[in-house]
């Protein structure tokens, strides 16, 4: 079978990046889960269909015409790396992520993207749901107050309009609905390791990755 390594976690916790580290250190491919459901979002912001349309979601992210290429992210050949960040589209992804059949409807996108020789993904349900059989599972998360310094850092250094409070109102609120919806709820699951971030640097949270999954 073929190598997979889950990163699940909350918001901005930095699991993103450590996810796409590891990857490339073992050459393996990367999957952020949470881009295709900010891009669903974004889809059916732009084709006009409410977030709150459960059929009509998931209709569009069956065909979510979605492609990562180049290091980039390309909602109908467009460039949305930017777009797809903003926090609007957060809290929108966040909602449709709580209608069972938007997530039915990128379960087997994101299994195709295990390929040889591995995968390391990243997002809240990639253990628990997507990949249950994964070589290693890592829970990563970090204090609220310090997830939010770290989006505001992104943040600042592509516009000039972050505002940490709001960040770290939007972040809480998030983690909540994430952790409280029915379906593939944020939460660690039992076989999965516990990597809290709170005060280690990057290097030192893709070196416990690497260590854990060479044991
Ligand atoms: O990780 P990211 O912040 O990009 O994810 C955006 C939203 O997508 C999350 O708040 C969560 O509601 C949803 N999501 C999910 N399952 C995943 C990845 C993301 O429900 N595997």
């Amino acid at each position: 079978t073929i190598a997979v390594i889950t990163i699940d976690g909350p918001s901005a916790s930095g699991k993103g990046t450590v996810a796409a580290l590891v990857a490339a250190k073992l050459g393996f491919a990367y999957l952020d889960s949470g881009a295709l459901y900010r891009l669903t979002a974004l889809y059916a912001q732009r084709c006009g269909t409410s977030w709150s349309d459960e059929a009509g979601v998931a209709a569009l992210a069956r065909t979510l015409p979605a492609e990562f290429r180049d290091g980039g992210v390309y909602l109908a050949g467009e460039a949305v790396d930017d777009a797809i960040r903003a926090e609007e589209i957060g809290m929108g992804a966040s909602a449709i992520a709580a209608l069972p059949l938007v997530r039915e409807a990128l379960l087997e996108r994101q299994r195709a993207y295990r390929v040889a020789p591995g995968l390391v993904t990243d997002g809240r349900d990639m253990g628990s749901v997507v990949f249950p059989d994964a070589s290693l599972k890592v829970f990563l998360t970090a204090d609220a107050q310090v997830r939010a310094d770290r989006r505001y850092k992104q943040l600042i250094s592509k516009e000039d309009s972050a505002n940490l409070p709001r960040i770290l109102q939007d972040i809480t609120e998030r983690d909540a609905r994430d952790a409280a919806r029915s379906v593939a709820p944020l939460r660690q699951e039992p076989d999965a390791r516990l990597l809290d971030t709170s005060e280690m640097t990057v290097d030192l949270a893709v070196a416990a990755v690497l260590g854990w999954f060479e044991q």
